[in-house]
């Protein structure tokens, strides 16, 4: 099989299917922010909500990612950019509001589907949750802290 980068990776058709057969809608490739240069997988514009398949050579996964014998200084330091250009792109969006979902390309697609749904649902009744608040009382709205939402890996 050959290695397949860039858009329209199968791991990634997979999941905007498992996402769609949910009956969420979403643009493909898309900036979540215009004049930001950085495109995600799946976006949801109202919502705010940018999902991103990553791969698990390109991005170091650690279950994974090989270690490649020739030119693993070069390789080192790619993985070692694309994963700081990850981060760098999830502190920009979160900065502007954006809920930022990464899945591994080897993640079962419908599990992924199922957390981004999950988190529309969430979004929804949060919303829904903060306007009834503002508008019942001048005190900041209570919220639990969440756990958080990777799983233990390994
Ligand atoms: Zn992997």
């Amino acid at each position: 099989m050959q290695a397949n980068k860039g858009r329209d990776t199968r791991p990634e058709l997979a999941v905007r299917r498992a996402v769609h057969a949910l009956g969420l809608r979403y643009r493909v490739s898309f900036r979540p922010i215009p004049t930001f240069r950085r495109t995600a997988d799946l976006v949801f514009t109202r919502a705010k909500v940018a999902v991103f398949v990553d791969g698990c050579f390109w991005h170091g996964c650690p279950e994974h990612h090989t270690v490649s014998a020739t030119h693993a200084r070069f390789w080192a330091d790619k993985i070692t950019r694309n994963r700081e250009r990850a981060r760098e792109t999830n502190a920009i969006l979160q900065e502007a509001g954006w809920i930022v979902m990464r899945f591994w390309e080897h993640q079962d697609p419908t599990l992924a589907a199922r957390a981004v749904a999950v988190q529309m649902t969430s979004l929804h009744r949060d919303a829904t949750a903060a306007a009834t608040e503002s508008y019942r009382s001048t005190s900041p709205p209570h919220r639990p802290p969440r756990p958080p939402e990777r799983d233990p890996h390994g």
